[in-house]
């Protein structure tokens, strides 16, 4: 199924962005909620059908009723019924040139299974410009995307995925650690490896940097870097619950950037799991 997009240029907070005619039926629905360009709209487009290839779940119904600017500033009113997940994007100031290129948040969670029913991904505007130049628009919204979909401590965290402390945390599904040990046989330590260079332990929400190396889930992106959709990050989202579609994956291999091997990182995603309230619990309007 393809995603659908509603395109509303400055949308006002004050204004309630109307469900689509004819209802939604697929995996994901983006709405935008501030000005937009055109480069936006076609890499969100793009990743939006992609994350659509590889992940399906008939998640439900859900009632979303919030008053405008709840989750994130911008945010319209919500007096709807939708299905699936609803993602909005806004392309607004965050932290100026360079810094954070963007982040995400999780406003809503089904209360079945955890996975996110609201979410929203955020451009830094003053980036926008650089992001299209250096060619890693689209990567950023496919890592965001990520995110939006799941790969959040929220979703994980409640199922036990995880195990280990700040130094080595590790996402323990068996479908990720299956596939990783597929493609990343010559790593001797417990697996699948998070991120360990921020010190919040399994809550960082990202592949460890230097096992994976250019990944998608990795916290970095940059020029010369593929991202590749890895199997192993599609075994995470099978572990999430969703069913997958493992011929979508890209081809990788698990190379760490080792000596003279590494690669200096030129764009962090790091601390892009932004948090600003806990999200809401929303039960489905019929059973699933
Ligand atoms: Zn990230």
């Amino acid at each position: 199924m393809l995603s659908s997009t509603v395109v509303c240029l400055a949308c006002g907070s004050d204004k309630v962005i109307p469900p689509p005619s004819g209802g939604f039926n697929g995996q994901i629905e983006v709405r935008y909620a501030s000005d937009i360009t055109p480069e936006v709209q076609s890499a969100v487009t793009s990743a939006a059908a992609r994350w659509t290839r590889a992940l399906s779940k008939n998640m439900g119904d859900f009632p979303l009723n919030s008053a405008a600017n709840h989750c994130f500033v911008g945010e319209p009113q919500l007096s709807e019924t939708h299905h699936n997940l609803l993602l909005f994007v806004t392309v607004t100031p965050i932290d100026g040139l360079n810094g954070q290129l963007a982040y995400t948040q999780i406003c809503s969670v089904s209360d079945r299974d955890t996975l996110p029913v609201l979410s929203h991904i955020r451009l830094d505007r003053a980036d926008l410009d650089s992001m299209v130049a250096r060619g890693v628009l689209d990567d950023v919204l496919m890592h965001e995307m990520g995110h939006a979909l799941g790969f959040v401590p929220t979703s994980y965290m409640p199922k036990a995925l995880t195990a280990g402390g700040t130094d080595d945390p590790r996402f323990v599904g068996a479908v990720a650690q299956s596939e990783f040990a597929k493609h990343g046989a010559w790593y001797t330590g417990a697996r699948v490896p998070l991120e360990n260079s921020a010190g919040v332990g399994p809550r960082d929400p990202h592949w460890r940097f230097t096992v994976f190396g250019d990944e998608l889930m990795v916290p970095v992106v940059g020029p010369g870097f593929k991202s590749p959709l890895s199997s192993i990050t599609l075994g995470l989202f099978q572990d999430l619950g969703y069913t997958v579609d493992f011929s979508q994956a890209d081809p990788y291999e698990v190379v760490p950037l080792f000596g003279d091997n590494r690669v200096v990182p030129e764009t962090s995603l790091r601390n892009d799991v932004v948090r600003t309230k806990a999200p809401t619990f929303v039960s489905p309007v019929a059973a699933y």
